[in-house]
C-alpha cells in the first residue's frame, strides 16, 4: 500500500539501524534524503539499492509536489536524514503535513535520536522533559533564553555545535551555577562521553582542548524554593477554621493535615493563641 516512511537512522553506529527499517529502505520506491551522499554510505553495508532523491530545507516547493504526486499514484516514499529521526531538528515538516492534508498514510519507523539517547544516559528526573533544538546564536538572545528556561521544573535539553559549548555553558554558570548539567558528545560512537557536573566544572573540563565531536546538552530540573510557613500564617489558618464552627481540636487536625505540619507545632500555637 502507498505510503510515506519516516525512517529513523543511526547517530553514529552503523548497527544502530532496525530490521524494520532496512526492510522498509529495501521495499520503497523511492528514498528522499538530506544528504544522499550520506545515506549511501548506510544503503551500501546493508546492500539496498533503492533509488534516492534529496530532500532538505532548501528543495524547492516543486519538488515537494513532485513527491506528493508520486504517493497519489501509488509509490512509496522513505524519508531519512543525515542520522537520526528525521524531523527532530532536521528537514521533513512540509513534507509530513502535505501527506496529511493530502489523505496519504504515514508511518514512523522508530529509532536512534540524539537527544532520546542524551536523556536517558543524563541520570536526571525524566517523567517530564522538554526539548529546545538549536538555541540562538546571538549572545543577547541566548542569555534571555536562559532567563527564561531557568525555573522550569523539568529536565530540560538542546542541540549544541562543539565550537559553542564552552561559551554556553559560561553562560549558564552565570545564570544557572548551581545547577546539574550532562553533556553527551559523541553518543553511540567511539569517543562518547557523557560528563556530568555544574556549568563552571564542565566549562573547566572543555576548556582542556578544542571540543570536537557532536554534543546535547541536559540541564536539570529547577527545584522550587519551599516557602517557610510562620506562626501568624498557621494562626490565621486555625482562626479561619474556627470560624468555620470547627473545635479547637478539629481545626488543629484539619490545619496539620493541609499544611503537612507536625502535631506539637500546631497545638503551641493554639494554645498559645
Ligand atoms: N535528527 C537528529 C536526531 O534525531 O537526533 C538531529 C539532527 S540535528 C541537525 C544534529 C545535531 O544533533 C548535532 O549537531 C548534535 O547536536 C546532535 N547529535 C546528532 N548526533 C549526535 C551524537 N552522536 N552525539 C551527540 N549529539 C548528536
Amino acid at each position: 500500500m502507498t505510503k510515506l516512511y519516516i525512517v529513523s537512522t543511526p547517530i553514529g553506529n552503523m548497527e544502530d539501524i532496525t530490521l524494520r527499517a532496512l526492510r522498509v529502505l529495501k521495499e520503497v520506491d523511492l528514498i528522499l534524503c538530506e544528504d544522499t551522499r550520506v545515506t549511501h554510505k548506510l544503503l551500501v553495508k546493508y546492500n539496498i539499492d533503492t533509488k534516492t532523491s534529496s530532500y532538505h530545507k532548501f528543495t524547492d516547493p516543486k519538488k515537494l509536489d513532485e513527491f506528493i504526486d508520486m504517493l497519489k499514484e501509488g509509490k512509496s516514499l522513505a524519508l531519512v536524514s543525515d542520522a537520526g529521526t528525521p524531523l527532530i531538528s532536521d528537514p521533513g515538516d512540509s513534507l509530513v503535513s502535505r501527506a496529511i492534508e493530502e489523505g496519504i498514510d504515514i508511518e514512523a519507523i522508530p529509532g536512534p535520536c540524539a537527544v532520546v539517547t542524551a536523556l536517558t544516559l543524563s541520570g536526571f528526573d525524566l517523567r517530564e522533559f522538554a526539548f529546545f533544538g538549536f538555541l540562538p546564536k546571538k549572545t543577547s538572545e541566548l542569555k534571555a533564553f536562559f532567563e527564561s528556561k531557568k525555573t522550569l521544573e523539568l529536565t530540560w535539553a538542546f542541540y549544541e555545535s562543539p565550537n559553542r559549548l564552552v561559551d554556553t555553558l559560561k553562560i549558564i554558570d552565570e545564570i544557572m551555577p548551581d545547577r546539574e548539567i550532562c553533556v553527551g558528545r559523541e553518543l553511540t560512537k567511539l569517543f562518547e562521553e557523557t560528563p556530568r557536573g555544574k556549568a563552571r566544572e564542565l566549562v573547566d573540563y572543555f576548556s582542556q582542548k578544542p571540543v570536537k565531536g557532536e554534543i546535547v546538552v541536559v540541564v536539570d530540573k529547577s527545584t522550587p524554593l519551599v516557602k517557610e510557613i510562620t506562626d501568624d500564617e498557621i494562626l490565621d489558618c486555625l482562626k479561619k477554621n474556627i470560624d468555620r464552627g470547627m473545635s479547637k481540636k478539629d481545626a488543629v487536625k484539619e490545619v496539620m493535615k493541609d499544611l503537612d505540619l507536625p502535631k506539637n507545632r500546631v497545638y503551641k500555637i493554639m494554645l498559645n493563641a
